[in-house]
């Protein structure tokens, strides 16, 4: 996908401050942070959404969840607590589609989630 910015990322055309990779998943630094910790998880094979999954592609998911425990060891989050946040179309306010879990952590969140 020549025009995704999180495939261009990947790739490493567009600079992002990686904090994790691995062969499926990279986790780099949102470009602009709500929390201390915003890390944005996202498979390196091009998914537009969560709607994109299939019997396909989903085993993803899993490589997904296990960066994101990966990244939340690494930026030191785990223990005090972090939420995840995936956005799925554009009524959800998804903005890049390519399919990204958006860790949020580093400062006590709201218990309400809108
Ligand atoms: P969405 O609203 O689609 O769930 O989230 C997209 C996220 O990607 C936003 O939080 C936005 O700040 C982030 N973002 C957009 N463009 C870039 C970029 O070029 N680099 C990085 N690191 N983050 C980006
Ligand atoms: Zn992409």
């Amino acid at each position: 996908m020549e025009n995704c910015i999180f495939c261009r990322i990947i790739k490493g055309e567009i600079p992002s401050t990686k904090v994790y990779e691995d062969e499926y998943v990279v986790a780099f630094k949102d470009i602009k942070p709500v929390t201390p910790v915003h890390v944005l998880v996202v498979p390196k094979t091009h998914i537009g959404s969560l709607e994109g999954l299939n019997d396909g592609n989903i085993e993803n998911v899993v490589h997904i969840h296990r960066a994101i425990k990966k990244v939340a060891e690494i930026t030191g989050i785990s223990k005090d607590g972090y939420r995840v946040i995936v956005n799925c179309g554009e009524g959800a306010g998804q903005t890049v589609f390519h399919l990204h879990y958006h860790i949020l952590g580093g400062t006590k969140l709201n218990e309400r989630l809108i």
